[in-house]
């Protein structure tokens, strides 16, 4: 993945002008990472990440201290992922139309925003999808009730990609996934980060809020960085875009869920969601997926709840030693929380009806072949194998025409039901998002404002809405964020 170095050298730190007359943006000055110890000497990596650590803790103290000193209207942005960067800009852009003196201070735990950014859509960032609706995503709270269609009968025209266009990416679609038109999920960031640039917003990288406390008038900031205890922020509204825990290698955390209940919000389960689900095949006592590891193959997934299908979709389903994935399998995984009896079918031949498929196989088996060659020229080779040995069908050299109708309909029902059974999911590592997170019935759907704290904004995955695959999750960090940093900069 392309590494993002922070600009050194351009830290001309901003002193009372209002964003409308600074055209600069700030970005803390991160002094340049030494190269890493040679291998053959491991002891001294510590001590060198541990320098790198405390330079970058001094360099966001000495921001923070500068920022702290000045009495300026400030709306302070809790985490520089894409929701943090959308808000930061629309607060600024906000303040610029209003003609007034507020600053807008982004503050990201990380050593550089957007580092999640890079990773999506495979390093295309597949940005948002047309058309977005409400049943693309599920929250999980029981209070949600109509909340969710409310935030979607909010959202802009043109959603996230009006948004980025708005900054000067062009955009092209892709079966309704709407992607940068160079295809560069680093050329997302680098508009975003020319856009905060340009609109003024003072970005503090290595800065992790640790506590956000309502005073009068506003919230006392805490930040950490490297251990270290920052000075402490004022800021009049507060737009909290922490994010969620999933992919934690990429920075994801439950900061931000920590930090709204802190302030009096409460929180859902969370669940690991877009991931890939640990699974047996057909059977724990009788596992075909470990020689299945490898496979990738064209299949219709149903997940049941019980004997109630709850979700479904078709594409490539990847095989792996102990589980499934692909991009179907995330999107049932989606859906996962709610099955109290989860399991899932696999339906290996799609295009043709089980009426067509019994037909087909009966002509075959009338033809006398081995099993070996039974199923030639339809399903993978080794997956057809593997389900002829569920149907407990014997040999590969025996005749299929001495298959009974009974072994017959077992296969067929096999080939159009392949039962998996789930034992689980691969864990926040490999998920793509969190599911769960801050009720959305806790938020203003025009504002993303708080109902539980005035001057409180949240956007992104902290709240409890989760997409489908298919750039949902973005276009949701997106739009909140626009929403809340439009309406956080609003009158101030
Ligand atoms: C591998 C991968 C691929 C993906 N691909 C796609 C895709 O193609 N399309 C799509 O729609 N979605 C995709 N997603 C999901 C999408 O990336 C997320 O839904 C989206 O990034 C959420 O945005 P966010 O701003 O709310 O949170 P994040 O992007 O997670 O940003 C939150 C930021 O807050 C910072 N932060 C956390 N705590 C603190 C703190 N205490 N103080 C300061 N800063 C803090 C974090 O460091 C982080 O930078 C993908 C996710 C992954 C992991």
């Amino acid at each position: 993945m392309k590494k993002h170095t922070p600009d050194t050298g351009r830290t001309a730190k901003r002193t009372g002008q209002s964003p409308a007359a600074g055209k600069q943006g700030t970005r803390v000055a991160v002094p340049a990472k030494k190269p890493p110890a040679p291998q053959a000497v491991p002891e001294k990596k510590p001590a060198a990440a541990k320098q790198v650590a405390a330079r970058e803790s001094l360099a966001a103290a000495e921001q923070l201290r500068g920022l702290a000193a000045q009495k300026l209207p400030t709306v302070a942005v809790v985490g520089g992922g894409a929701a943090g960067m959308a808000a930061a800009i629309a607060a600024a852009h906000t303040a610029k139309r209003q003609g007034s003196s507020l600053r807008v201070i982004l503050l990201e735990k990380a050593d550089r925003v957007g580092r999640k950014l890079l990773a999506t859509g495979n390093g295309r960032c597949n940005l948002s999808h047309e058309p977005v609706t409400a049943a693309n995503y599920v929250s999980l709270a029981a209070n949600s009730g109509t909340a969710p269609d409310a935030f979607f009968a909010a959202r802009q025209p043109g959603g996230a990609a009006a948004f980025l266009q708005s900054l000067g990416l062009l955009i092209r679609e892709e079966e309704g996934r709407l992607y940068p038109y160079c295809g560069q999920a680093s050329m997302v960031l680098d508009v975003l980060r020319a856009a905060l640039d340009a609109a003024g917003v003072i970005t503090v990288c290595g800065a992790a809020v640790s506590s956000v406390a309502p005073v009068a008038g506003g919230f006392l900031i805490r930040t950490e960085a490297a251990g270290q205890v920052l000075p402490v922020l004022f800021a009049q509204r507060v737009i909290l875009a922490a994010g969620g825990g999933a992919a934690p290698k990429l920075g994801g955390c439950r900061d931000g869920y920590a930090l709204a209940q802190s302030l009096g919000h409460s929180c859902t389960p969370l669940h690991p969601a877009l991931v890939g689900l640990r699974c047996a095949l057909p059977a724990p006592e009788n596992d075909l997926l470990p020689g299945l590891k490898g496979i990738r193959a064209q299949a219709e997934a149903v997940l049941y709840d019980g004997d109630i299908p709850i979700a479904r979709d078709t594409g490539e389903i990847q095989f792996n030693e102990n589980g499934l994935s692909g991009i179907p399998v995330l999107q049932l995984s989606l859906r996962l929380a709610a099955a109290a009896a989860p399991r899932i079918t696999l339906d290996l031949l799609p295009q043709l009806s089980a009426p067509q498929l019994a037909a087909l196989l009966e002509a075959r088996c009338a033809a006398a072949p081995p099993l070996e060659e039974l199923l030639l020229g339809t399903v993978h080779k080794k997956l057809g194998f593997a389900v002829m040995k569920c149907a407990g069908l014997g040999q590969l050299s025996r005749r299929a025409d001495t298959l009974s109708a009974q072994e017959k309909a077992v296969l067929v029902q096999l080939l159009k039901a392949l039962p998996a059974a789930v034992l689980g999911h691969q864990g926040w590592d490999g998920a793509q998002v969190a599911a769960g997170g801050v009720p959305l019935a806790e938020c203003d759907p025009q504002s993303c404002a708080s109902l539980r704290c005035a001057g409180l904004y949240l956007a992104g995955e902290v709240l409890d809405c989760t997409g489908e695959c298919g750039g949902f999750n973005l276009d949701w960090a997106f739009t909140t964020g626009e929403r809340a940093g439009a309406a956080a900069a609003g009158g101030l």
